[in-house]
């Protein structure tokens, strides 16, 4: 079986094809694996899917169970609070879950390398597939020059640019939202202020989302997602304003600097003007 992607889904894909005895390739673009700022929290019933694979017991030594979320409203605050305690009966598992997309894909990675009929090739971009009555075949730019894979199934899991997609001539309904945001990772504390670990803040130009996510150490850092200007306005500044929206003015007065951050792009300390402001000023995001 041929995958083509080593993201969450080809990853996941691969390990649940491998546990049952039947030979994987993973085929991935990139020399690793993704490190970027994507998905932070899962929801009970992906938790109920990863558990048979092993994977959901390694993510609880992690991540945050997350049993309270929060819907506020900018100017009235406090909404509706849900305790996902109330669905014990229906879930092994009754809390969202805090655990960065790529810390999962690192776990499924160290478990298919344990498995011998498993292999996980980085730096192998496909660059074509093609199949006749007997064998499906994927072409890549190699390291050391062109190869070609043969095998008797292959599945695209190449995200949302998908090569496969495009092979096969498949659409991809949906459309763009015009939206950009950024999303940054602050070391300061908003629970102190009534925050759950998981709140999102409603308003039709000032919205934001707010999760709390494991990091080095047991303060863990909150994540916040916000909307900024399009690239024409100053973005550090219009982030600077915007971050202090997002937690309602609580960090009005501390020093950006002093915060450390993270953006899109990596950048691990300071504020997040030139990381942040490039993410936000050059990627809108595809939802369908
Ligand atoms: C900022 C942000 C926040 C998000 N937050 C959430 C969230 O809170 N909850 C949630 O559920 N989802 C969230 N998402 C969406 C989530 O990240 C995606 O749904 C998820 O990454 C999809 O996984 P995937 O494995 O299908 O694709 P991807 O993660 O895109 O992985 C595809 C892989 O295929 C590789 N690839 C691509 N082309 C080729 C090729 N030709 N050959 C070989 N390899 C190739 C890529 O390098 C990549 O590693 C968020 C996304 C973003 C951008």
């Amino acid at each position: 079986m041929i995958i083509v992607g080593a993201g969450p889904v080809g990853l996941t894909l691969a390990l649940a094809l491998a546990q049952q005895d039947i030979p994987v390739l993973v085929l991935e673009a990139e020399p690793a694996l993704a490190h970027d700022l994507r998905a932070g929290s899962f929801h009970p019933p992906t938790l109920d899917m990863l558990a048979p694979l092993g994977v959901t017991e390694e993510m609880l030594a992690r991540g945050y169970k997350v049993r309270r979320w929060q819907f506020r409203d900018r100017q009235q605050g406090l909404i509706v609070e849900w305790d996902l305690g109330l669905i014990a009966d229906a879930t092994a598992f009754p809390f969202r879950f805090h655990l960065e997309q790529h810390r999962l894909a690192h776990i499924l990675l160290g478990k298919l390398q344990a498995l011998p009929h498993a292999q996980v090739r980085f730096s192998h971009p496909v660059r074509a597939v093609s199949q006749d009555a007997d064998a499906v075949s994927a072409s890549c730019e190699a390291p050391g020059g062109a190869v070609r894979f043969e095998g008797r199934w292959l599945i695209g899991a190449d995200g949302s640019h998908s090569v496969v997609r495009k092979a096969l001539d498949t659409d991809f309904e949906g459309f763009t939202w015009p939206e950009r945001y950024v999303v940054i990772s602050i070391a300061y504390d908003l629970e102190q202020h009534g925050f759950a670990l998981n709140t999102y803040i409603a308003d039709p130009e000032e919205w934001a989302g707010l999760f709390k996510v494991p990091h080095d150490g047991a303060a863990g850092l909150w994540r916040i997602g916000f909307p900024v200007p399009k690239p024409k306005a100053t973005p550090p500044r219009c982030q600077r304003r915007a971050c202090r929206r997002a937690c309602g003015g609580c960090c009005r007065g501390a020093t950006p600097t002093k915060w450390p951050t993270r953006a899109s792009t990596g950048c691990t300390s300071g504020w997040p003007a030139s990381g942040a402001a490039g993410a936000c000023c050059s990627r809108e995001t595809p939802r369908t």
